[in-house]
Order: structure tokens, then sequence, then C-alpha cells
């Protein structure tokens, strides 16, 4: 059966289908493990199946990119531009965790409508709600795993199921509970047709690609592939967005406040500085990623101070509300006046007083920007004739897992 999603055509599956999005996983990240011996699955894969470098939607966040790989489609089509927003409407800033600001069908519940069985296990369960939306099927995430209920999530225990307690949020434990989890359902004799498995980047804000921390995680998820695959399953492996140091050379976040810097040349708070990376689980990141988008005051003329603000250092790009529409594929009704997108070692922050970068026990690492764009798209079956020049995106995951892959 052919089936049409956001103007994309999908063939529902033959075998059991897996596509995996691993949170911040910077392609560096398995070159490391790979070369340190610590995924002997992976290294299999990478010869014999499919291994392509794809680009992640911009912002470089977790929210747009998994709801693009969902949907197949951009966050101008999704309308989810990122963790956080200022919603223009009520004058509010609020978390965009909710189903409300989803402009599209996700292909999970078109799946599910003809038929397919589908599950979706989610490390945050600020996810859930999002990519289970209008979804009939198992949805539920390892952070509220004791607390499922059959009506709601699709499944009445899955700590039985799993055989694991419930993880802590600021764990790579999170993670594995997830993997553990696809396995578990995988094994069932009523085994999931699709199943969308999406984790934590907790590792990776905290561990640099080759080091024991990182190659640890990566050796983890590793051996629950290889189990995937070893039960018949199709495997697409993706990621939200890479990661990178954001330190100067003293290891400190080198960051620019822009609302104290806007504060500065404007007045205080006339401009209102955005941080979309923003969400319920700061304590390793800060708030601080490479992208903010900016709301001015009228009557600002934005042509100089557009000018004034590419020329601060550690900026990349100053981008206009229409030419980020245009650049990032982002609803324009969504961001700010202008978009202010940082180099790969700075990041962005509101004030200074406003981030508390006291729990960051580690050299910050973080997202954002495009000097994250680069993620892996990988499959588990060779697939001939595929244009390398292509510009290839982590959204079309499950195009080659369902329709090239099978
Ligand atoms: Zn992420």
């Amino acid at each position: 059966m052919i089936l049409n999603v956001n103007n994309r055509n999908y063939a529902t599956p033959k075998h059991p289908t897996v596509v995996v999005c691993v949170d911040g996983c910077e392609p560096d990240y398995l070159a490391q493990a790979v070369a340190h011996g610590r995924m002997p699955w992976l290294k299999r894969v990478l010869a014999e199946g499919t291994a392509l470098i794809a680009d992640c939607v911009i912002p470089s966040f977790t929210n747009p990119n998994n709801l693009s790989i969902v949907t197949g489609a951009p966050p101008s089509v999704h309308g989810i531009c990122g963790n956080y927003l200022y919603d223009v409407a009520t004058d509010t800033e609020v978390m965009m965790n909710d189903p409300k600001w989803l402009r599209a069908p996700t292909l999970l519940a078109t799946l599910a409508e003809a038929g397919a069985s589908v599950a979706v296990v989610t490390a945050k369960d600020k996810l859930r709600k999002l990519l289970g939306h209008q979804m009939t099927g198992i949805c539920f995430s390892a952070e509220k795993a004791d607390e499922v209920a059959l009506a709601e999530h699709g499944i009445a225990d899955v700590l039985g199921l799993v055989g694991k307690p419930v993880p802590s949020v600021y764990s790579a434990d999170l993670s594995e509970f997830v993997f553990a989890a696809g396995v578990k359902l995988m094994q069932q004799a009523k085994r999931p047709d699709v199943m969308y498995l999406s984790t934590t980047d907790y590792v990776q804000h905290k561990h640099a690609p080759g080091t024991d921390g990182a190659d640890a995680f990566y050796a983890m998820m590793d051996s629950y592939l290889g189990q995937l695959d070893a039960l018949g399953c199709v495997i697409a492996l993706t990621a939200d967005h890479g990661m990178n140091a954001k330190t100067a050379m003293d290891a400190q976040p080198d960051v620019i406040y822009l609302q104290d810097v806007l504060d500065g040349w404007l007045g205080a708070s006339k401009a209102r500085v955005i941080l979309p990376i923003t969400d319920p689980y700061v304590v390793h990141h800060g708030a601080l990623g490479s992208f903010a988008t900016v709301y001015l005051p009228a009557g600002v003329d934005q042509a100089p101070l557009v000018k004034r603000l590419a020329a601060q250092r550690g900026i990349e790009s100053v981008l206009t509300r229409a030419e980020a529409a245009e650049r990032f594929e982002l609803p324009a009704d969504r961001i700010g006046d202008i978009v202010v997108v940082s180099e790969r070692s700075t990041v962005i922050g509101t004030a200074a007083a406003r981030h508390d970068l006291s729990a960051l026990d580690a050299p910050l690492r973080s997202h954002g920007g495009v000097s994250e764009q680069r993620v892996p798209l990988i499959l588990n079956r060779k697939i001939d004739g595929l244009d390398m020049n292509h510009r290839w995106r982590n959204f079309d995951a499950f195009d080659l897992a369902l329709n090239h892959a099978q």
C-alpha cells in the first residue's frame, strides 16, 4: 500500500522497520567508537549497508528535528521550530511540547491509521505527545515509564516488559531504557511493524567523541541495534543534530549574551531575545545554544542593526525573518524579526544574569547552529544507485527505510 504524507509517498513495510533518532549524534562519535573497536555491528553496517551524511534542520534542536523525521518535512510544514517560542498572540514564552503547535500529520499516525502496528519510545516525556499525536498504538517515554496506562499509552506495563527501573532523567540509562524497550517490543509475538526510537543527548552534552563516556554509550547502543538487526528489522539510524564544544581556551562557556548586547544598543528590554533551545531540562547545557531569534521594537532600522550584529565576534550569520524562513525552511510567523546563528565554538545567551551555569560540571558542549547540521543517516541494508551528492536530510530516514530498504 502507498501512503501519501505531507506530499511524499511511502510504501507500507514488508519487514519490521525501526527508525532511530540518536540525540546529539555528531558523526565523529560513531567514527571514534568504531575506531576504538566499540561498535562492531555498526562497523559491518558501514561497510555492507548504506552510510550517508545528512543535514538536519536549523535550528539544530531536538523538537524541530524529531518532528521533521516523523513528518518527512521541514518546520515550515510541521510548524515546530524550536523547543520554546514566543507566542505573539498571547504575549507569552512557552514550551513547544503541545501538539496544538503541530501543523502537519505524522507518518506514524498515518501508518497506524492504514493498519500498521506502530510503537514509539522516547527518552524524555516532553516529546511524547508531539510524536504520538493522533496515533493509535504504543507511545511512551523512558522518563515516565512507570506512569503508563493502556488507554493513553497503548501499553499497560512497561517496567515489567523491560525489566529495568525508571532511569534518572539525567543519565545514559534513560537512552539505554529506550533501546532495551525497543528490543523487548520486537521480541514479542505481536511485534510492531514500525518503531520510532528517540534518545536523549545527556551523554553527548558531557562527553566528547572518542572519550570513555561517549564510547561506552555507543557500545551499549551498538549491542541493542545488533539485536534488532538479528530480529530481522530494517534499521535507519539518524540524529536530530550534532554537538560541539562551545568553550573559550580557558574551558569556560564562550557566550555572547545577546539580550545584554541589545539592551546596551537599544535600551533595556526593548528587544526580546528568544532561545529556542530552552526546555525543562537545562542542567547539562544551561540553555545555551548557537541559535537565537529576536523580536525588535517597532521603528528599529533593521539593516544597520543586522550589519552591526553580524560584525560581532563569534556571530556566524544574522538573517531577517524572511531570509531565515527561506534559508532554514522555518514558519515565518513563529520566528522573530531577526535570527542570529553563532559560530562553531560560541553560544548565544539572553542576559548573563538569567543563565545559571553552576550546574555545568563539564566544559560546555551544545548545538543549535549550522555547525551542528551534519548528522549520520545509516541503513542496515544496501541501497544501490543513491546519489551521494544529493543533499540528504535526516527527515529522509523513513523514505529510505520504507521505499528503498525493504
Ligand atoms: Zn537533541
